[in-house]
């Protein structure tokens, strides 16, 4: 006999009760469909000699499909890297009052451009443009999708068929192609580089600037850093040559902090306000590096300058959703009170995170990560670490952290690559990091709020 005509029907499957209940939780026709998916590969494979499943070995193939079709990708994790602004991880987690205005914004309609005073048309830009000015000190400010937007959009809007002098010092690749050449191009600007990798000096912008030139731009070198023999030209001596020519200065600041950071114990990043207070007509710096919010790119300037920007029809391209505002606006409040960032900015306050108290969190969670990992022939102990800041802010500094190490007993480094994708197919991904023969766990960015959330996820741990 056949053994395939012993193969369930749909129908027979779908009136299953395991099978009804998944069809109340996410509809008919996705289960649906995948009771016929599972059907044919099991025709499939019975074809090639596999035996024949029984029904419920049927029935969980079909739930464990649905279950990993329905689950969202853009899934919550733990960031246990030790980079705390990851890219690939979203950057900055938003502050509770950031979170809250988002999803105020999002459950209801908002005077996105609407001016509640006058009941007149408004402006997005309205929604942050007085607290961008009021933290940096310039006239006028505008909002796009990101930095890389913000950056494109003043070089195309100021520096279209014209030239743009910088460093060879400063033209940079941040990770995710952005290159300061490349998007100059796109941009429609002619890149007039100056000086030399270490050193460039004042004269070597003065002697650039002919009849084409349409503004000197300093780009703040993100993510490496020169060190010996090296010279850059002071902002202010900048600020003050292209103006005695009647040009614009611009500073690309990258991540640009609106805090001085140093009053917390971390290196000095420079500040849009220091940068428009040294000369600068225009700043540009992004939402969810250092200053903790939303994916944005900032731009701070002159009113006239500004002004130009918001008349391209590239800035109607490039807008931000109010989610991006609201988030932004909540930020940026908690910024009025500068005493308190570190409470309150999660970002700021994950980076600012005192090395012994990320050590006590670590006391706390051992029992948890040795009790998942009882049978698995490996060590797990606190270490000393050293987090990042990541996203290009402060590239060779590094904070004194504490978390897990776990090594392989014996040879066998084999075991910490399946330790690893194990822990990322938990319900909550833990993300750590491979190092020099261990997978490392760093506590940092664990708020002392999710450990007892981190427990349970590690309940979950099957052994590899
Ligand atoms: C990060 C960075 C950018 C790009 O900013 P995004 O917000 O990621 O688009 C541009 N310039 C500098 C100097 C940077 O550090």
């Amino acid at each position: 006999m056949n053994p395939l005509s012993q193969l369930p029907s749909v129908d027979r499957l779908l009136s299953a009760a395991a099978i009804a209940s998944l069809v109340e939780l996410h509809g008919r026709a996705v289960v649906t469909a995948m009771v016929r998916d599972v059907l044919a590969a099991t025709r499939a494979a019975v074809k090639d000699g596999a035996p024949l499943p029984d029904e419920a070995a049927l029935i969980s193939r079909v739930g464990a499909g649905v279950t990993a079709k329905t689950r969202p990708k853009l899934r919550p994790v733990f960031n246990l890297t030790g980079t705390v602004l990851h890219t690939n991880l979203g950057r900055a987690p938003l502050p509770e009052e950031a979170v809250q205005a988002l999803v105020a914004a999002a459950r209801s309609p908002c005077a996105l451009e609407y001016d509640i005073e006058t009941g007149g048309r408004g402006d997005r830009d309205n929604v942050v443009d007085e607290l961008l000015c009021e933290l940096t000190g310039a006239e006028a400010a505008t909002v796009v999708n990101n930095n890389a937007a913000a950056v494109f959009l003043l070089l195309n809007t100021l520096a279209q068929k014209k030239e743009v002098i910088v460093s060879r010092g400063e033209l940079i690749e941040i990770g995710g192609a952005f290159r300061v050449p490349d998007i100059m191009k796109r941009a429609g600007a002619k890149l007039v580089e100056v000086g030399t990798t270490n050193r460039t000096h004042l004269k070597d912008f003065g002697e650039s600037i002919g009849p084409r030139t349409a503004l000197l731009m300093k780009v703040h070198a993100s993510n490496y850093a020169i060190h010996g023999f090296t010279h850059a030209v002071p902002e202010a001596e900048l600020a003050a040559l292209a103006h005695r020519h009647g040009l614009p200065f611009v500073i690309d600041l990258g991540s640009g902090t609106l805090a001085d950071l140093a009053a917390y114990g971390l290196p000095h990043e420079p500040t849009p306000a220091e940068a428009i207070a040294g000369g600068a007509d225009l700043v540009t710096f992004s939402g969810d590096k250092l200053l903790g919010g939303p994916q944005a790119g900032l731009l701070v300037g002159t009113k006239e300058l500004i002004a130009k920007i918001k008349k391209n029809p590239l800035k109607r391209c490039l807008r931000v959703g109010k989610l991006t505002l609201a988030a932004l606006e909540a930020v940026l409040a908690l910024y009025r009170d500068p005493d308190r960032l570190h409470l309150r900015v999660t970002a700021v306050r994950q980076l600012t995170r005192p090395e012994v108290e990320i050590r006590s969190a670590a006391e706390r969670l051992l029992p948890a990560l040795v009790r998942a990992l009882a049978g698995v022939p490996v060590t797990a102990e606190i270490v000393a670490l050293k987090s990042q800041i990541g996203s290009g802010s402060l590239p060779v500094d590094r904070l004194p952290s504490a978390g897990f190490a776990i090594r392989p007993q014996g040879k066998k480094g084999g075991v910490l690559n399946r330790i690893e994708a194990a822990l990322r197919a938990l319900p909550k991904p833990v993300i750590g990091r491979i190092e020099d023969g261990a997978l490392l766990l760093d506590l940092r960015c664990l708020d002392n709020g999710d450990e007892q959330n981190f427990r349970d996820v590690l309940a979950h741990f099957q052994a590899p």
